[in-house]
């Protein structure tokens, strides 16, 4: 459970000063529903208001913090002008200029005769220093209560700065003394503060230099998130690595029968050798099987679930959607015949008898591999003898389910997760942390490399010609979409509305899939062009994940510039599936930025995911790397992957080194660290130890 000293922190935002339930609205959605949320909203600019010119010393376009006395005032003839209010000091004269000011509050504000300091942007109109709506006009004994420098953080429509800064401050003010949990020497090596002034100093930026990840405060906020990060990480790996496994050893005899039409590659090899390894161990396999689409991750499953049943045990296949689930499924289905291996799927869909008879057949031993969806966490769910538990396509499955799994096979289940998503080592080491890693750097032989072009989409006619000719050979084709950041509803409206246009142009056989759709419709479009009853799939980014058409050979990408590295290479996983010859046809909204064209460069350079991925970091730095929202990778809020790579390195040798001698966090420090873990919500690593 959550220790009180952090309840504080945990409190909706709303009941924060100023914050009612509109700005709570903006504000949740921008920096999240806690106090804790806010105090991790850090600034990303600075105004500073020190300098404090006379009006015959002000320059264009600066922050300036001014004594004037008020004149005139000046109200507009019509009411779209401005209403001008005349100051002066001894030096000069300004104008303060307001659009539909409140007259009863200009009047009270900035009464003729009297000394106001006003601070905001001077601007020069017509020769003369103006200062347009001021940031602040105070009295001079109010002086003191003008900040001077005043943090500026990101906002959303419809939310101003103003109120945004007074909640964060109360956020800030919030947040209790904690117990330190970082090592004294290297806090002290670094010139880092303890938590609490760290989180002061990062909301009250000195200079722009504050604003820098390598500022201390913000280094130090940056390695405890990270330190938490791997710790949790290496508490799942620390239970793992007790949990007694079992020794699954095959002899071989189910995978003589398999009748492969190919030899495996090297990595494959090796990475089923790993497999090999870590199933005969008597300890827990907990091992990620990472390789791009199409190299081969499947088949070294379906090797690896062999040997389980050759040793007399059962294996489970999971996928994130039914779709791929039915789709392993039929892979799988002729090999395992050939090798007299009982295949049964499972999916959600299953009901009364038809699952009622699997369920049975499953607890007697009756099948040996079963394929499935999430449906197979469900408690009813028990296997006679469960050896291996395969995860597909891990981004939608977090720790947690890792965990979970592991608990059907009643004593020792061994995990396999496969991700297509190529990751840059660093990346591994936060999201994946708990896991050993194998890697197919290699496809199997003979792939056609995929043609990748990059045009403007003012060729857009030349594009559908080209479609119209592809077509006409017999190849399928993908169409992908626009992704307009936070908006799903105009992402649709992109893709209807090309929808539309591609209908009027080749008729019937155009589909439609998208995010919006139920996910039965979505199964039925994907299935209509999987079967071949559509031949042009318009499509937003659904279809990123998984789904096999060896017929599809053209990947079309409308407005490729605003897609990530990561995401455009996973499209393009999609074709290049067959042995057909694939393109891919990036199109793009001139001019293209600097980051964009860059990534489309790659794109055209190279088909290597890890390659890919390490560009895509270099680019980006991580905070959407791989959009990592969906993929359910470590979020992090303070650290940034790149920036921050050493001290992701330190936070991982200093993890291995705080389980090392005190597992179960018992120690002061341990007991801080506690602390630490709940802070940054990871509650779960918690529950991991004995008295958690
Ligand atoms: P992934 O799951 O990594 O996307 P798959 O296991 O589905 O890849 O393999 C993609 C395709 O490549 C399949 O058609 C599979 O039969 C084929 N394949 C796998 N391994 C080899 C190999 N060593 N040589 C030739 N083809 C292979
Ligand atoms: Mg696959």
């Amino acid at each position: 459970m959550r220790p009180e000293i952090l309840f504080p922190l945990f409190a909706p935002i709303r009941s924060l000063p100023g914050i009612g339930p509109r700005l709570e609205k903006l504000v949740a959605k921008l920096a999240g529903p806690k106090v804790v949320d806010l105090c991790w909203h850090l600034p990303t600019g600075l105004v500073d208001r020190r300098r404090r010119p006379k009006i015959a010393e002000a320059r264009d376009g600066e922050i300036a913090t001014m004594e004037v006395k008020v004149g005139l005032h000046v109200p507009p003839r019509i009411k779209r002008l401005p209403y001008r209010v005349h100051v002066h000091d001894e030096t000069g004269e300004m104008q303060l200029v307001f659009f539909n000011p409140h007259a009863d509050w200009l009047a009270k504000t900035l009464p003729e005769g009297a000394t106001r300091i006003v601070s905001g942007k001077v601007e020069f109109y017509q020769g003369q220093p103006q200062m347009t709506h001021p940031d602040h006009i105070v009295s001079v004994e109010e002086l003191a209560s003008l900040p001077l420098l005043e943090a500026v953080y990101p906002l959303t429509a419809g939310l101003t700065l103003k109120p945004f800064q007074k909640a964060i401050r109360a956020a800030v003010e919030r947040a209790p003394d904690l117990p330190e949990w970082q090592d004294g020497p290297w806090l002290k090596a670094r010139g880092w503060t303890g938590w609490r002034a760290a989180l002061d100093a990062a909301h009250a930026p000195q200079s722009h230099d504050d604003l820098g990840a390598l500022a201390p405060a913000r280094a130090r906020l940056a390695f405890d998130e990270l330190l938490a990060n791997q710790l949790a990480l290496g508490l799942v790996r620390l239970r793992m690595r007790k949990l007694p496994g079992r020794t699954v050893k095959g002899d071989g005899r189910l995978r003589a029968k398999v009748p492969l039409p190919f030899a495996l590659t090297g990595a494959q090899a090796q990475a089923l050798k790993e497999i090999d390894t870590d199933m005969a161990s008597d300890r827990r396999m907990l091992r990620l099987l990472q390789g791009d689409v199409g190299s081969g991750k499947t088949v070294v499953a379906l090797l690896a679930m062999l040997n389980a049943v050759e040793a007399g045990f059962q294996a489970a296949m999971m996928a994130p959607t039914e779709l791929l689930a039915r789709q392993h499924y039929a892979s799988l289905a002729p090999l395992c015949a050939a090798a007299g291996v009982h295949l049964e799927l499972l999916s959600g869909r299953d009901k009364g008898r038809r699952r009622a008879d699997i369920l049975e057949r499953l607890a007697e031993g009756a099948i040996d591999i079963l394929v499935g969806t999430h449906a197979l966490f469900q408690e009813e769910v028990a296997f006679k003898a469960l050896a291996l538990a395969v995860v597909d396509e891990q981004h939608r499955f977090g720790v947690h389910q890792r965990l979970q799994l592991q608990s059907k096979g009643g004593t020792a289940t061994d995990i396999l997760v496969m991700t297509a998503t190529p990751i840059p080592r660093t990346l591994t080491l936060t999201a994946y942390g708990d896991m050993d890693v194998s890697r197919l750097t290699e496809k199997p032989p003979g792939r056609q490399p995929i043609d990748t072009r990059a045009m403007p989409l003012e060729r857009l006619a030349e594009v559908v010609d080209a479609m119209r000719r592809a077509l006409e050979r017999g190849a399928q084709v993908y169409w992908v979409c626009p992704l307009v950041e936070e908006s799903e509803e105009i992402d649709v409206t992109a893709a209807e509305e090309r929808f539309a246009h591609l209908r009027e142009i080749f008729g019937a056989e155009v589909g439609l899939v998208h995010g919006r759709m139920k996910p039965t419709e979505k199964d039925e479009a994907m299935e209509r062009f999987a079967g071949g009853a559509t031949r042009i799939l318009v499509a937003t980014t659904v279809i990123e994940v998984g789904v096999d058409v060896p017929a599809a050979t053209v990947m079309v990408i409308e407005h490729a510039e605003r897609f990530g590295l990561a995401q455009l290479h996973q499209l393009r996983g999609r074709v290049g599936r067959g042995t057909g010859k694939s393109i891919c046809l990036l199109l793009y909204q001139a001019p293209l930025g600097e980051t964009a064209a860059a990534r489309l460069k790659i794109m055209r350079e190279t088909e290597d995911g890890f390659r890919i991925a390490e560009e895509d970091l270099r680019l980006r730095g991580a905070g959407e790397l791989l959009g990592t929202r969906q993929s359910g990778l470590a979020e992090f809020r303070l650290a940034d992957i790149e920036r921050h790579a050493e001290l992701l390195a330190a936070a991982h040798d200093d993890a291995r080194m705080i389980l090392d001698r005190d597992a179960e966090l018992e120690t002061d420090r341990g007991k801080a660290l506690r602390v630490l873990l709940y802070l940054f919500e990871r509650d779960e690593a918690i529950r991991y130890l004995r008295s958690g």
